[in-house]
Order: C-alpha cells, then structure tokens, then sequence
C-alpha cells in the first residue's frame, strides 16, 4: 500500500508551529523580519515573492521587498547586502533569483552574513553545512528530510540515491541525508546506467529538472520516491521528474506534484526566518 507524502498538509502543520513561535519571540521582544532583494525580468520571480510576501503575513513574519528595476547596479545591490547585514532589525535576508542579466548573483550571496543566509546558499553555509558546524539549510532538501522525519521514515543505513547535484538542491540534499548516516549515492547527467544505480535505493530523491524522466524501471519496490522537479506542462497543470502513476503503485511512500516538496521548501523558509531571529 503506497502512502502519500503530502507535502501541502505537513507544511501547514509547520506553518502553524512557526505562528506559534513567532508570537512567543514577539512577547520577549523579539521581532521576526525577513527581506527581499527582487531585481529581476522574470515575472515568475515576482509571483515567487508575492508568495513569500503572504507566508510572512500568515505567521506574523514582517517582511520588506526591496525592489529595483533594470538600472540597478551591482554596486547599489552590494551596498544593500552590507546594510542588511549591519540591521539588527532584519532577521534573515535572501536575493531573489535570477537577477537581471548584467548582475553577478555569487559575489552578493557570498556576503550575506550566514546567521542571516535564510536560503543557505552562501560559500560559508555550504562550507558549514558539509562540515557539519550549525548553519541554516537551503530550503529545499532542508523540506525533504523534514517531511521524510515527521512521515517517520528511517534514514540511517539506508541507501539513498540523489538524483542531481546542483548547489540548490542535490549537493546539500546529499550532505543532509549523509549526516543522518544514510548510505548516499548522487547521480548526474554523466553517471552511466541510471535507472541500474537508482533501481537500487531505498529512498530515491530526484532533482534533474527533466519532466518524466522517472519511470517504473528507475524504482526499487518498496523504495519511499521523492519528486523535488517541478515544471509547468502546456496546459497549464504542473508536473514532476518522475512518472507518478507508474511509480506510485511501486513505492512504499511517493511525494505528489504539485503537493509535496514544493510546499515545503516554503514553510522551510519561514522556518529558517525564526531560526535566524532566535540566533
Ligand atoms: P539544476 O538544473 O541546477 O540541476 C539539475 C541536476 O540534475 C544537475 O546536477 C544535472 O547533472 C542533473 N541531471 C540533469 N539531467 C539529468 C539526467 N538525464 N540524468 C541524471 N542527472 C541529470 O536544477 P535544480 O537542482 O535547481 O532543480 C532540479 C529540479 O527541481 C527542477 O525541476 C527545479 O524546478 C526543481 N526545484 C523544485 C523546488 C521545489 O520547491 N519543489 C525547488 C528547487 C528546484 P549535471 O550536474 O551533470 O548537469
């Protein structure tokens, strides 16, 4: 019997322990803020924004967007970076990607104070997390592994395969499930016979961001199937890296798209927020 990782409920549990934290911060006197750098073409990343903008809302986060349109220079951006930094009155802080194309994203991430790094892409907060000193965890995988937790799902000594190994999602998806003592394997585009190697996990993470690509003959039975892709289809509906309906009646527990990870990674935000507001 195959179980559904629901994403959208595990992250309104969440959603509601961080309401709750945020008003006992508030009654000691701790104010939970998060800023937004946009300066960005990309209409989704405004829609992305307005999401986050009504996150914050619904917990009792405060929240400014800082926004610029297309003359923006990296040094404005730069400066922007250093005064949130210095402002005790923002908890945590993240740039909105991508940035307008004449804009260099690396060196601004790499100065935002970690304390504050709410989206653990900083070069430190990867350094942190690989090393296994305290650091706020990218958002994604930080979700994976909290929904993999509270579904109870055993981790160590089990072999998990990561599909992917971008800096967002697959390297420190990766590190995490390595720190919970899980056997890792990370696959890439270049890793020969893929579904030989994936059909071997008990737990199978896929971050490709190519629609489909994951099929009955990629899944191990039994094996708990966690679908990070997510892509718009031409009708409108979105869709996952793995072929749901082939693969759900393989896996023991299956995450749904839309419905599962994506979710998550917003609560997880929200989540780091509070962490770097209690630091
Ligand atoms: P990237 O494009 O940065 O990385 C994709 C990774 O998958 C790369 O490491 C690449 O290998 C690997 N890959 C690509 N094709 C294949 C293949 N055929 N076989 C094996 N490996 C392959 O993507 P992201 O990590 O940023 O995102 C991955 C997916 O997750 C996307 O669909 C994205 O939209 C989604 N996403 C969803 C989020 C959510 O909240 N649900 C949040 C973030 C991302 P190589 O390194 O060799 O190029």
């Amino acid at each position: 019997m195959t179980e559904i990782l629901d994403g959208k409920e595990t992250a309104r549990k969440l959603r509601e322990e961080i309401k709750e934290k945020v008003s006992e911060l508030r009654e000691r006197g701790v104010r939970v803020r998060l800023d937004v750098i946009l300066a960005s073409y990309d209409p989704a990343s405004a829609t992305y924004v307005a999401m986050k903008e009504r996150d914050c809302a619904e917990v009792g986060i405060e929240s400014r967007i800082h926004r610029f349109d297309e003359s923006v220079t990296q040094g404005e951006l730069s400066k922007l970076v250093d005064e949130l930094n210095a402002n005790d009155a923002v908890s945590g802080f993240f740039i909105q990607l991508p940035l307008y194309s004449h804009l260099d994203h690396v060196p601004l991430i790499s100065k935002i104070r970690p304390e504050k790094d709410v989206d653990g892409l900083s070069p430190i907060s990867a350094g942190n997390l690989a090393v296994g000193l305290p650091a706020l965890l990218p958002c994604t995988p930080h979700g994976v592994i909290q929904m993999l937790k509270r579904a109870n799902i055993e981790i160590e000594g089990r072999h998990a395969v990561v599909v992917g190994r971008s800096n967002l999602v697959g390297k420190p998806l990766s590190q995490l499930l390595l720190r919970l003592n899980a056997t890792v394997t990370v696959c890439h585009s270049r890793t020969k016979d893929l579904p030989g190697i994936t059909s071997q996990a008990d737990i199978l993470c896929v971050a490709a961001g190519r629609p489909g690509m994951v099929g009955a003959e990629f899944v191990k039975e039994g094996a708990v199937v966690v679908d990070v892709g997510i892509h718009r289809t031409e009708k409108g509906s979105l869709t996952g890296d793995v072929l749901y309906d082939e693969v759900a009646p393989k896996a023991s527990y299956i995450t749904p798209v839309p419905g599962g990870v994506g979710p998550m990674t917003r609560a997880m935000l929200l989540y780091n927020t509070v962490s770097a507001a209690e630091n």
